[in-house]
């Protein structure tokens, strides 16, 4: 089988790598010249996990291809998916200008009957534009080729990607046709041998399944936040709340942890997304509203508490931080908590010193050169008046308390990420501030 895959960006990459590891004949297509010249060097533009091991290997059994020429890789192609993005237009509805531009290229140049797989995270009713946008490209050639078009929004994690698309929960697939329906279920079914579902339904309730799973795990978070913030103030401990909650099956222990807000291209995009299109049906979408605005404020939570600690002189203090990406394992800066924390202390003339194992070549590109970069954790740790842990990584779980004593100005550490042991940290003569926990830890 022959697909064609449109956006090569997180999703198009892994999705692409994915399906020519079953032995699919694959075209990866991207406007991006740089972006696909490096990728025919075997560069990879992005940070994911033994996703550069199989590119090369798909490539070397000549399975896996790189095109900026969408008519190159339509020809022979059974299936094309669009993976292009979907960012949040001015409004916070998303930004449907490069699916609809795919659409009309693919109207533009394919020569024979071929099944339109929206990936992108997309509002309900997409699929019917593509479909709309392509039909009038044929119409303006009196090409008489037929489409079928389906919605397969992608629920893989950054950082956890292969895995997630290898072994997928499920996979929710919209589509009236049932040619789209036997050749996608063909395609899945190399990933499907674990017996997890692959749900088809019809597509204005695939095209909202994304949305609704997204804004559920925010609702989660901002939760947990909530109830971190309150801890604070009557003294409880997040961290056993937690526990304590999460222990009720009904519940779970997942996407339960408080921290500095969600960031990443996803969630932040989606949950606007969602108000607006629920806005445009005249619904207020009230929870989702307070779950943005409970983020919007939870990103400014650490500032707040590093203001009140140094009784708001900040201006000449050194912070080293350790972790700049979104989340750990990807270095997806996108809404990353880190840019508003770092741009405030910046504000405030503080002077910051940061590490990320992998998000620094993308960091430099939002920070330039108004703070320093690290070549270890320690290295930013040099004179510094706090630390602060932005981004769980594992590297930062274990550190070395004896060396950050010597080389740091004071023993202060903000944890946004509660990764350590607030008696550990006593014991250790830190001054310690996490989220959500104003007790010792009991042990
Ligand atoms: P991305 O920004 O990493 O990649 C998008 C790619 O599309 C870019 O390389 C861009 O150059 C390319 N592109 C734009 N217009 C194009 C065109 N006309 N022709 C060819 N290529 C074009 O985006 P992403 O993170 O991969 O997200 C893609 C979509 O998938 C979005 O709708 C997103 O919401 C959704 N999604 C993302 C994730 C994630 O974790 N990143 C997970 C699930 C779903």
């Amino acid at each position: 089988m022959k697909i064609s895959i449109v956006g090569t960006g997180y999703v198009g990459l892994v999705t692409g790598t994915c399906f020519s590891d079953t032995g699919v004949d694959v075209t990866c297509v991207d406007i991006d010249q740089n972006k696909i010249d490096n990728l025919k060097k075997g560069i990879v533009p992005i940070y994911e996990p033994g996703l550069e091991t199989m590119i090369k290997t798909n490539v070397e059994k000549g399975r896996l291809h790189f095109t900026t020429d969408i008519k190159e890789s339509l020809h022979q192609a059974e299936v094309v998916f669009i993976a292009v993005g979907t960012p949040p237009g001015e409004d916070g509805s998303a930004d449907l200008s490069h699916v609809l531009e795919v659409a009309r290229q693919i109207g533009r140049h394919i020569d024979h009957h071929i099944v339109v797989v929206t990936k992108s995270t997309v509002p309900i009713g997409t699929s019917k534009k593509v479909k709309a946008a392509i039909l009038e490209e044929l119409k303006k050639r009196d090409a008489n080729i037929t489409i079928n078009v389906a919605s397969n929004p992608e629920f893989l994690k950054e950082g956890n990607a292969i895995d997630d698309f290898l072994k997928p929960d499920r996979i929710v697939v919209g589509t009236e046709s049932e040619q789209a329906e036997k050749v996608i279920r063909r395609l899945y079914k190399p990933f499907l041998l674990n017996n997890h579902p692959i749900l088809f339904m019809d597509i204005p309730s695939a095209e909202l399944t994304k949305y609704a799973a997204n804004s559920m795990l925010a609702t989660k978070i901002s939760f947990m936040n909530d109830m971190a913030n309150l801890c604070e103030l009557v003294g409880a401990d997040i961290e056993m709340v937690r526990k304590g909650i999460g222990s009720d099956n009904r519940i779970g222990h997942k996407f339960i942890y408080p921290g500095i807000g969600y960031g990443g291209s996803c969630f932040p995009k989606d949950v606007k997304a969602i108000i607006r299109t629920a806005q445009s049906y005249n619904y207020p979408l009230r929870l989702l509203e307070a779950v943005e605005e409970i983020n919007k404020d939870q990103k400014r939570v650490m500032v707040a508490k590093i203001k009140n600690f140094f009784n708001n002189q900040l201006k000449g203090k050194t912070f080293g931080v350790w972790g700049l990406s979104f989340k750990p394992n990807t270095d997806d800066m996108r809404e990353a908590p880190s840019t508003v924390i770092i741009n405030e202390l910046i504000e405030a003339g503080a002077n910051v010193k940061a590490y990320d194992p992998v998000a620094m070549k993308e960091a430099k590109k939002i920070f330039n050169n108004h703070i320093t970069y690290g070549k270890d954790p320690y290295d930013v740790l040099i004179d510094a008046d706090a630390l602060l842990l932005i981004t769980e990584w594992a590297e930062f779980r274990i550190p070395n308390f004896k060396v950050m004593e010597k080389l740091m100005q004071q023993k202060v550490v903000f944890d946004g990420r509660n990764i350590y042991d607030t008696k550990e940290m006593m014991e250790h003569g830190f001054e310690y501030f996490g989220i959500g926990r104003t007790i010792q830890k009991q042990i």
